[in-house]
């Protein structure tokens, strides 16, 4: 554990040790406890960022339940969320204090094996440091108070006041967009579009199915609208965030509480839908997405599932070269994607903003994981603060 004197950062920054408020997570499945922590300034090739808003996804929930792992403890976690620079370290230049950024939770190295392949999403440096919870160079800036070192989560940690993150997770967005919708884009805006055009390739005309429709689920449905896709058929047990979807561009919902939902599905699609894709993260609803393909279509698998699920298929069904491919961040480069999303989200052709269904503050993130546990409500943002985050 170090002690305070070690937190002087030597080749930071003028700066001070922040006192900043975050919501910590001890243990997993305890609740989160909203405390002062210690945030050193930024060193070289890092960023410091005042949050004003962020959003709470299934990621975070995971963690914090104790689903993607032991060792990942103390931690701040928030991944989605938006603010403004507050400082730079040395030898950052595409932001400076003042820019509007919303954080890419991959930033890519451009040196490991996947980012020379240009699979910036599967940057091997930036899942070694997210699994370890530290920054690039593999220490961290956040402390408890006492001076025990604090994990970051993905690079990110935004459920606090300020954060310092990779310079390449501070993208830069248009001022004119309000940061409490630009939080959205950093996960589920980024995943849910990239799903449908890098992953998928839906087509014009094409049919689509999206198992489970939250965060996620109601971005994909959106995309699949943004670029044509035909008959779009949002599976989901929740009355709510089915409404949604069809308000999002879904033009057929099945509630799987009312019945079989493959053979629903199949009555709306004879024969099976050209695209399926699954926002949950169970061994159910990942064979659903399969049962519903038709002979040689791709099963596109977003959602995250706990550590160890497997999951079974039956066998045979390779005969028709039906398939399933994992999809994580968008199956592309994170941070251009986020860019050009946010001058979408800007000029008013991708709406984001209905997809919230709850605002809170760092001591409303237990109920908002509880809502999440339920299934219930699509986001919830948390607001670190109102005013810069332009909540109306
Ligand atoms: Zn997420
Ligand atoms: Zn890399």
């Amino acid at each position: 554990m170090p002690d305070l004197l070690d937190l002087e950062a030597p080749d930071g920054p003028a700066g001070r040790m922040m006192h900043v408020s975050a919501a910590v997570q001890h243990q997993p499945g305890a609740p989160t406890s909203v405390e002062d922590v210690l945030l050193e300034p930024p060193r070289a090739n890092e960023v410091l960022v005042r949050v004003a808003a962020a959003g709470v996804c299934h990621s975070d929930l995971h963690l914090a339940d104790g689903h993607l792992g032991a060792g990942r403890f103390p931690i701040v976690l928030g991944h989605e969320g938006a603010g403004v620079v507050e400082a730079v370290g040395a030898g950052v230049d595409h932001v400076a204090p003042g820019d509007h950024v919303a954080f890419c939770f991959v930033p890519g190295c451009l040196a490991c094996r996947s980012c020379r392949a240009g699979r910036f999403n599967l940057c091997e440096t930036a899942a070694a440091h997210s699994l370890t919870g530290t920054l690039l160079d593999g220490t961290s800036r956040l402390h408890l108070s006492d001076g025990e070192a604090l994990r970051h989560f993905l690079l990110v940690s935004c459920f606090a006041e300020r954060c310092v993150v990779p310079a390449a997770a501070a993208v830069a967005i248009p001022p004119e967009l309000s940061l409490w919708e630009a939080s959205l884009l950093g996960c589920g805006v980024v995943t849910g579009v990239g799903a449908v055009r890098n992953a998928a390739r839906v087509a014009v005309g094409e049919s689509v199915c999206v198992v489970g429709c939250g965060g996620i689920g109601l971005q994909i449905v959106a995309a699949a609208r943004l670029v044509g896709a035909g008959t779009i058929i949002a599976v989901e047990r929740d009355s709510a965030k089915l409404e949604l979807a069809l308000a999002r561009g879904a033009t057929h919902a099945v509630d799987p509480s009312q019945g079989d939902p493959a053979a629903a599905v199949l009555a709306l699609s004879p024969g099976g839908v050209d695209h399926a894709f699954e926002a949950v993260g169970s061994p159910a609803t990942i064979r659903l997405t399969w049962d519903v393909l038709r002979p040689g279509a791709t099963g596109i698998i977003v959602g995250i599932a706990p550590i160890g699920t497997e999951v079974s298929l039956p066998a045979l069904e390779f005969l028709s070269e039906k398939g399933l491919k994992g999809c994580y961040y968008g199956s592309a480069n994170a941070a251009v994607e986020l860019g050009m999303l946010a001058r979408l989200v800007a000029d008013g052709s991708f709406p984001v903003a209905d997809v919230v269904s709850d605002f809170t503050d760092l001591a409303g993130i237990d109920e908002a994981f509880e809502r999440l546990r339920r299934g219930q409500g699509a986001r919830t943002v948390v607001v670190l603060d109102p005013e810069l985050a332009g909540v109306p």
